[in-house]
């Protein structure tokens, strides 16, 4: 076995990972980072690239579909479109292919050395990697957990054969004629979108009383009205059961009774679990948080010199959550004085309307005892929207009714993810109603009813 040291070990080279490790290299920081699979991790291997390239796909297909249908602008029309699904993937894996050269790339060039295999904790500071060309000993200064997460199965419905997690969902070469998707949460909401838009009957099993729980009922009524018009059915109240027909259909328990549905496919897709298990973790005996690594505002573990950042550490398990992370606990090893202080996180959810969530929603903002104003602006009432034929949604605004300061900002609509930015960074800057109500905004753009939402609160709403 040979033995090498290194100031800083990351584990796990995906967003939470890879970013820490980069800025440490960026900071002269001598570092290593493992990595079992491919760099990237869950995010750009079979999570945020694959389905938003999949989500895009799909977008484009339903839009020729749609022409060919005689229902889009007047004027234009299409033949019938084609789908080669089997090219469309191999098209999706080429732009993983090169966005994980370019993370390898991206670390060679901050001088970070990146070695493959599976980490395991000999001790706190020391870990075995076993590599293609046999097992390396690593002694680090200061450790980072970023081992990520990993999707979590249904005990009476388990992984394999028609049963597929969202990993397989972004593998499939053949749409499937019949797909259940078990977990109407954002991750099976934008994959059961994009197949029932490429020609799949999805039918998706939802155990709360509506799809998205996570978000308010305001925000998902709209993606809730656009799965109807796609002709994805939608099952609220209803628990997946187990396989049953031969395991060609699937058991669904409802308010109404039992019914069996027939599936090619069953993606099950009701939660990622933190991987905590199988690299030897239990024998540093942290602190755990639940089932996550328990960490301070400054990503610590109860271990000294062992960090943790990522999915392995909790909600919300989103990318940028670990890419902030990931920085500042490189930053921290460099000898800086950085703690976690960030006002928001922005979540996003791909769907058709897409969502859009900063801060605080109405319901919480007041949960925390503040005195709010908030208003929306509807997308009916934004010339944009009409001339993008997408009426449906809303931007809302939550301020402080003292003194205006924005404690949240909401949105669902056609394309809107991109102004999550100017959420946030309202949220950051600690902007009030008047700052976004004094700020032009480019017209036409449906970034006016953010502008509006604004007015609206302060009383005097133009275009409404
Ligand atoms: C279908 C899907 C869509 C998603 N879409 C979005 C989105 O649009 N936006 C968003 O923000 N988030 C999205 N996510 C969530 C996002 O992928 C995660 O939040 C993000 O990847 C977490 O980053 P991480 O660095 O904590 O862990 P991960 O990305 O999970 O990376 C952990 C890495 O550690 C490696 N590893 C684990 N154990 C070891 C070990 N012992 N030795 C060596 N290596 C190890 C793993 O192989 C993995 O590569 C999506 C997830 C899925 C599944």
């Amino acid at each position: 076995m040979t033995e090498i040291t290194c100031k800083l070990l990351v584990i796990g080279a995906g967003p939470g990972g890879y970013t820490c490790a980069i800025r440490a290299g960026q900071l002269g920081i001598d570092t290593i980072v493992v990595e079992a699979e491919k760099p990237g991790g869950t995010c750009l291997n079979v999570g945020c690239i694959p389905s938003k390239a999949l989500i895009h796909a799909a977008g484009e297909y339903e839009t020729i579909a749609a022409a060919a249908e005689g229902k889009s602008v007047p004027g234009i029309s299409s033949a019938k479109p084609g789908l080669d699904f089997a090219k469309t993937i191999a098209w999706k894996d080429g732009i993983v292919r090169r966005l994980n050269g370019g993370v390898a790339g991206l670390l060679k060039k901050a001088g970070v050395r990146l070695i493959a295999g599976h980490a395991r904790f000999r001790d706190g500071k020391s870990v075995e990697v076993k590599t293609p060309s046999g097992s390396q000993m690593i002694h680090a200064e200061t450790v980072v957990i970023a081992t990520g997460s990993e999707p979590i199965a249904i005990p009476t419905l388990p992984f394999g054969g028609r049963v597929i997690s969202s990993t397989e969902a972004l593998a499939l070469t053949d749409i499937p004629n019949k797909l259940i998707v078990v977990g109407g949460g954002y991750i099976g909401l934008e994959l059961g979108t994009a197949f029932a838009k490429m020609g799949a009957a999805v039918t998706v099993v939802e155990a709360t009383s509506r799809i998205l729980p996570q978000y308010d009922a305001g925000l998902s009524a709209p993606v809730r009205t656009r799965l109807s018009a796609l002709g994805v059915n939608v099952l609220t109240g209803a628990k997946a059961k187990a396989l049953v027909s031969d395991g060609t259909a699937l058991a669904v328990e409802t308010a109404d009774g039992q019914q069996i549905l027939d599936a090619d496919k069953i993606l099950v897709t009701v939660g990622r679990r933190p991987v905590t298990s199988g690299f030897g973790l239990e024998t540093l005996d942290l602190d755990m948080n639940g089932p996550f690594v328990g960490i301070d505002d400054r990503c610590h573990t109860s271990m000294r010199g062992v960090f943790a950042i990522g999915d392995v550490t909790g909600e919300p398990m989103l990318a940028h959550r670990a890419m902030a992370q990931g920085e500042m606990v490189a930053e921290i090893v460099a000898g800086r004085h950085r703690a976690w202080d960030r006002v928001s996180i922005p979540a996003i959810c791909f769907t058709d309307p897409e969502i859009v969530t900063v801060g605080l929603s109405p319901d919480e903002a007041t949960g925390q005892g503040f005195d709010i104003k908030t208003d929306l602006f509807p997308f009916k009432a934004n010339g944009r929207a009409l001339t993008l034929e997408r009426e449906d949604g809303f931007i809302r605004t939550v301020a402080r009714a003292d003194n205006h300061v924005l404690l949240g900002i909401q949105g669902v609509g056609a394309g809107i993810a991109e102004l999550s930015a100017a959420f946030s960074l309202a949220l950051e800057m600690g902007a009030r109603l008047e700052d976004v109500a004094f700020t032009i905004h480019a017209h036409p753009t449906q970034s006016e009813a953010f502008h509006e939402a604004a007015l609206m609160s302060l009383g005097h709403a133009i275009h409404i």
